[in-house]
């Protein structure tokens, strides 16, 4: 048995990384899955890895089009939806005095309003599905500050609130919503090395490593796959009396400062 057998979710951002992970382990746990993301060839290659119970669709989140065409290839493909992972994001370095509008502007349509457009084209379904579940990637940057990260953090703040929202929306269908705030997690979002080898020396290796053995209390950056867990904690029966919360998976990095 297991833990999402019968259930269909769509997974955005799902090419590559902690989205990845998610479809790989829904899958795992008996989950027909909806990929969904703007790398086709890779997620064309994950799906097919997957098998039948897989698909991969292009799905720009912040196109209302194509959640349109998303939701309809899902329902065509498995008969229904009853959950969403809304994990798709982007992120960009710079300071805030410094940022362009233009760059502002896209990191929400991607990262806020994707998550909108998802939850608006995708809660209809999961009602008439008679419930199901919702969890949006925040971060830790959306409950705490972080330089340099202006535009981000704001759209990731902005996805707590409307988690919070949806929930308390949603809840009278059946449809429970969380969100996930990861801290720093390997994946070529947060390690650009994994994209391309030569970014990365050794030696801005080694310092990452050191960086967060420093800052983070367990020692190391997150694995993509830990986030995939507690994706399926919250898409699962295991969460049923928990929604409208932020959930924070950070390796401690939050929880306080250490003198020592
Ligand atoms: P990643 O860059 O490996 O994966 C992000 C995925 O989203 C990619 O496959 C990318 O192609 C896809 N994507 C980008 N724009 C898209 C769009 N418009 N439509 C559809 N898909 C799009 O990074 P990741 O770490 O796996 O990121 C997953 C989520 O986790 C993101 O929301 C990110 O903000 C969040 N997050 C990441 C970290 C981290 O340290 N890696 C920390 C906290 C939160």
């Amino acid at each position: 048995m297991g833990k999402l057998d019968g259930r269909v979710v769509i997974v955005t951002g799902a090419a590559r990384g902690q989205g990845e992970q998610e479809a790989r382990l829904f899958a795992a746990e008996g989950a027909a899955v909806l990929l969904g993301d703007v790398l086709d060839g890779q997620g064309e290659a994950v799906a097919k890895d997957l098998g039948g119970a897989a698909r991969y669709v292009r799905l720009d989140v912040g196109r209302q089009e194509d959640w349109v065409a998303a939701v309809a290839a899902a329902k065509e493909s498995f008969g229904r939806v009853d959950g969403l992972v809304n994990n798709a994001g982007i992120l960009r370095f710079n300071e805030l005095t410094a940022t362009p509008l233009e760059e502002f502007e896209q990191v929400v349509r991607v990262n806020q309003v994707g998550a909108f457009l998802g939850i608006k084209h995708v809660a209809p379904e999961l009602a008439a599905a008679g419930g199901g579940t919702i969890v949006n990637t925040s971060s830790y940057t959306g409950l705490t500050g972080m330089a340099y990260v202006g535009a981000y953090a704001a759209t990731k703040a902005a996805i707590v609130g409307l988690t919070r929202v949806a929930a308390l929306e949603l809840a009278a269908s059946g449809i429970r919503v969380n969100a996930m705030c990861p801290g720093a997690v390997d994946t070529p979002m947060a390690s650009p090395g994994q994209v391309d080898p030569a970014s990365l020396d050794d030696e801005a290796r080694e310092a990452m490593a050191e960086l967060y053995r420093k800052v983070v209390p367990l020692g190391r950056v997150g694995r993509p796959e830990e986030i995939a867990r507690l994706a399926l904690f919250l898409t699962s029966e295991d969460s049923s009396y928990i929604t409208g919360q932020p959930f924070v998976i950070d390796g401690g990095w939050t929880a306080g400062v250490s003198l020592l």
